[in-house]
Parts: C-alpha cells; structure tokens; sequence
C-alpha cells in the first residue's frame, strides 16, 4: 500500500474508504473498497461492517446479504466505516420499488465506470441495458474468459477476490487489481444522468402509488419471466414520473381519471357497457376476421375445450389465430354456458324458444373493472379491447408454438412413435400455456395490468399498462370515445 494516502475515518476498527466513494456509488464497490483497504475475507468483512454472519448459501429470489435491498444491514451496520456502505443500497435510493425493478442474480457491469472504480445500484435495474453515464451495455461476464459475474451480494464469490473473476483473475476493469488501488478509484466525472434517474424513481414515492398486483404482470408463461418483468415494472414506472412514455419503450400506458369506490362498489350501469363490448365484438367479427370465420362455423369441430379448466384450444394448427382470439375473448367477458354462443346462434333462437343463453351478460370480473375503482365507460372500453389484443397475442403464440408439432391429438395413427412423442411436447406446452387461453385460471389476462396514482391533492388517476406486442393497434384507431 505504497500510495496509501491519509486515513480518514478509522470506525468499528476499520479504515473507511469516504474519499474514494464517489456520489451514487453502489454498496458492492463501497464493500470492495473497504475490503481491498482492510485486507479482510468475506466472512469478517460481513462481521465487521455489518455484525451479521456470512450466508453461504441463499436460495430465496433475493440473497440474504443482497445489496438490492438493505434491512438486513440498516439496524446492525457497525461505526461509521459500515454506516457509510448505508446509502448504496438501492432501497437507499428509490425506497421499496427496488426488490420490484433490480436483481442481484449477477452483477452488472459498466467497462467504462468500472475502470474509474466504480459502479451503482442503479446498474442491477433491469430496464436499464447501458451506463447511463457512458452508454456502454451493462454486462454480467468476464471480457477475459466469460464467466458469469458474482451476484450483487456480500457472499464468498463475490468478495474471496472483490471485483476480480473468480475463475480467471481478470480485474472488472483497470481499477481493479487485488489491492487497494487509490491511484485508479477515481470515479466518473459526471454522475448527473445517474441523478436524473434517481430523482425520477424517488417521484414514484410522492405521488401515492399504488399497485399491488405489480407481480402478477406476466409477460410470456413459457419464458424465463423475472428479468423481463422486472424491466416492465421499470418501464411502467419511469415513464409515470417523466410524465411520458418514450417510443422505445416496451409497454404501452393509457391513463384515465378514476374514482375510488367505497364498499359495496357502486356498480357501473350495465347498459352501455353491454353495448360497448357488442361494438367491439362486431368490429373484431367484421373487420378483424372477416372472411375467416364461415358462417357454417362449429365451436366443437375447431376447438377443443378443456374438461377441468376450460381452456380453448384449436385442434389443427390451420386455425386462424384471430378466430381463436374471438373465442377467448368471448369466453373471458361473457358469463355464459361452457362453449362459447356465437351472436348469430344467440339471433336464431326465437324469443323465449331456448334456455341456452338468451340473455347476453358480461362476467364480473370484466364488467367491473378496475376492482375497488371506477373508470369512465369509454375507460373500460380501452381496456375491453386490450384484452382482446392480448388474447390475439396468446393465440399467435400457441400457433407458433404447436405448430411443428402436427396436430398429434388428431393423428389418426396415435400409436405411432413420432406421434406419441409430439403428443407429450403438446401436452407440456399446453399446461404452461393453459392459463392465458383459460377464463377460468385467468379471469384477465395476466399481460395487462394497472395502477392509481395521485399528485398532490390532483385528481386520482389509473394508468392501464399493456405489454407491446407486434401488430397491436389501439382503440382509438377503431373507435372515436
Ligand atoms: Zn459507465
Ligand atoms: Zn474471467
């Protein structure tokens, strides 16, 4: 430690690090430093800056001694060394949304801030996929070998060499080398596009918002979903504070005045907005299928509808996609028998003549969206058609996902080997997709979802969030409310 230059804080027994932290630095590179300087293994280091024991392993979805989240650390931090790691915990920096927007499966890695010595909380943000600083794409590898990142926590890989490979050595960046590199930990020289993001994300706790069904936002069943929902999340909330949603920007979000409604909810009228999904049922028969759907149509010749769920589900891959949207759509909003009446077998019974659904009314779940507020109809007519966009969604996806495998429930041959192998691939895709195409399991589809907000004493709003999926439209395109 040739260059070691004035001790400044000596707390809990440990040399602090203040000089070479710079603003919005991360709890990771604090720790490291503090390491480096201290000569300390992990298991001290977690003793003595933290007075908590070394996990070795965590197998919750946020480790133990996560730097995402800092209440592990808040209540034991020791002296002033440990008190200083405090504030590059990112729940330090935009409260509880943190464990709902970041991860700390690895750590994720600027090149350009790394050799400076530094790196941030912010960087463990999903939605985020380059430095904000220097626009380099953040990256969870070794440029030397490869080898994955530790995760973004005080445990063993991580700190047995702080900020080098564990597999190759390699430092994550010139500032890192194995000792206490004072020279190099200089830090960036402009962190105000990282204060512009931190003032954005802290916003999100003055305006009183609320989304408690955050974590049921699914974008894709069959996908590694965390990540992906996590930079939704991320997404939903940025642009809520930037006040606009930036054309590049995964989600779509519509934003309505609302009311809160006191129990029992005040029920909207039915009248309109059976009128309204009428409007858009015909829109989607006219226009949407048009010529694909013969008037000769047979629910049970097309689709197959699962016993216990009620799932619907083409028999051949023929089928067109948006036909079997009509279907799921119509099963999610109508509360009627089993299968699906389509309006014309509705018009063909005379009046009184059949039990069988005369009378067309809209499910709960749909009429009475959102649950505990109340939105305009032309609101809820939005979000009708969302429902429908992403059922078309769903229905492309299964067709693009079942259709290799040939329609092995309708072979004629089912003995056959190729067959029956293709029949088990059907069935595994059918339980993971079984949800989005089920009124049953998801009375709403779980890609849409919404929160309400406030702004000061302005009038309460719900913005309605949609995932972008190619070849959407909006409402408004098709219908002037
Ligand atoms: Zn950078
Ligand atoms: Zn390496």
């Amino acid at each position: 430690m040739d260059n070691f230059p004035l001790v400044e804080t000596v707390g809990g027994g440990l040399v602090g690090c203040r000089h070479w932290i710079s603003p919005l630095e991360g709890a990771f590179t604090r720790t490291a430093k503090i390491a480096l300087v201290n000569a300390l293994d992990p298991s001290a280091l977690c003793k003595l800056l933290f007075g908590r024991r070394l996990l070795n392993t965590s197998f919750a979805a946020v480790h133990g001694r996560s730097f995402i989240n800092g209440v592990w650390a808040m209540a034991t931090a020791q002296g002033a060394t440990g008190q200083s790691v405090l504030p590059g915990f990112l729940t330090s920096l935009c409260g509880g949304w943190a464990m709902s927007i970041a991860g700390d499966t690895n750590l994720r890695l600027c090149p350009s801030c790394s050799d400076v010595g530094f790196h941030t909380a912010l960087f463990q943000i999903d939605g985020l996929s380059a430095c904000p600083i220097h626009g380099d794409p953040l990256t969870t590898s070794c440029t030397q070998c490869g080898s994955p990142t530790p995760r973004y926590a005080l445990c063993q890989g991580a700190f047995q060499t702080p900020m080098q490979c564990t597999e190759c050595g390699n430092g994550y960046g010139r500032a890192w080398n194995g000792t206490a590199n004072f020279a190099a930990w200089t830090g960036p020289r402009d962190v105000r596009p990282l204060v512009l993001l931190v003032r954005r994300l802290r916003l999100l706790q003055s305006i009183n918002l609320d989304w408690p069904a955050a974590s049921n936002w699914l974008d894709d069943p069959s996908g590694e979903g965390a990540p992906r929902q996590r930079a939704l999340i991320f997404h939903a909330l940025a642009g809520l504070s930037a006040g606009t949603q930036d054309a590049s920007s995964p989600i779509r979000m519509l934003t309505f005045p609302c009311e809160w409604t006191l129990r029992p909810k005040v029920w909207p009228l039915v009248e309109p907005r059976l009128a309204i999904y009428k409007a858009i049922r015909r829109h989607i028969i006219r226009r949407v299928l048009g010529a694909r759907l013969r008037k000769d149509f047979r629910f049970d010749q097309t689709f197959y509808l699962h016993r216990v769920n009620e799932a619907v589900v083409p028999k051949r891959a023929t089928c067109a996609p948006e036909l079997h949207a009509l279907m799921l759509w119509i099963k999610r909003c109508e509360d009627s028998n089993a299968q699906p009446v389509m309006p014309w077998e509705r018009q063909s019974i005379g009046p009184g003549a059949s039990p069988r659904g005369l009378q067309l009314n809209l499910r709960k779940s749909v009429l009475l969206w959102p649950t505990g507020d109340r939105v305009s109809d032309g609101a809820w007519g939005h979000f009708l058609w969302e429902c429908f966009l992403e059922d078309l969604w769903t229905a492309r996806r299964w067709r693009f996902l079942a259709a290799p495998l040939g329609d092995p429930l309708e072979q004629e041959n089912q003995h056959a080997e190729q067959v029956q192998a293709n029949r088990v691939q059907f069935l595994v895709l059918l339980t993971t997709w079984a949800p989005k195409m089920s009124s049953l399991l998801e009375a709403l589809p779980s890609g849409i979802s919404q929160f309400t907000w406030q702004r000061g004493r302005g009038a309460r709003q719900l913005s309605l969030v949609t995932i972008k999926r190619s070849g959407g439209a909006t409402y408004v395109d098709h219908f002037n409310l």
